[in-house]
């Protein structure tokens, strides 16, 4: 089996200050229209410890509280999303961490003014997402769509079908 032909999932966190601004939709829209599938979604809200572990890498910079503040101000959003290299599509699809920055056109590039208030997380490696959506989802919360509209998502030679 061609490791390239496995289907990904990675995670997705909709920041509080997307679900605030009342624009989950239309965020959960842009992966659903590039065809991602996604495949385990709940609302919950990130507890201290939730936020360390996420966030292990920041803990020590002096922006860390002002970053936990702001990831706690709502529930977020997470998600598992699905497809053929996964990590890497969806990270592009983010744009780079900072809003002014980011490339029109990318989600931070069209929906972010800010280096912080930046819309969403996501998984930066395979590994990542891998440790990532198992501190988020428990097995039983995320679901296998099968083969389901892979015929119309991917070449027949792109994606390992089950059968
Ligand atoms: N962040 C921040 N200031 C910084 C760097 C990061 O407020 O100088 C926040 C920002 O919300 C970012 C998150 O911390 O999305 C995680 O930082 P990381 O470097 O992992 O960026 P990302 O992977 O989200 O692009
Ligand atoms: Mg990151």
């Amino acid at each position: 089996m061609n490791q390239e032909s496995m289907l990904e999932r990675t995670l997705v966190l909709l920041k509080p200050c997307i679900v605030m601004r009342g624009l989950m939709g239309e965020i959960i829209t842009r992966f659903e229209r590039k065809g991602l599938r996604i495949v385990g979604m709940k609302m919950l809200q990130m507890d201290d410890e939730l936020l360390r572990q996420h966030y292990s890498h920041l803990v020590s910079k002096p922006f860390f509280p002002i970053l936990r503040d702001s990831m706690q101000a709502s529930p977020v959003v997470a998600m598992c999303v699905e497809g053929l290299e996964a990590v890497r599509v969806v990270r592009a699809m983010a744009g780079v961490t900072n809003g002014r920055d980011a490339a029109v056109g990318t989600i931070r590039g069209d929906y972010s003014m800010s280096g912080q208030q930046n819309v969403v997380h996501a998984s930066d490696s395979p590994l990542a997402a891998k440790e990532e959506l198992a501190r988020f989802f428990r097995p039983d919360e995320v679901f296998d769509f099968g083969d389901i509209n892979l015929d119309v998502l991917y070449a027949a030679d792109e994606v390992d079908r089950k059968a």
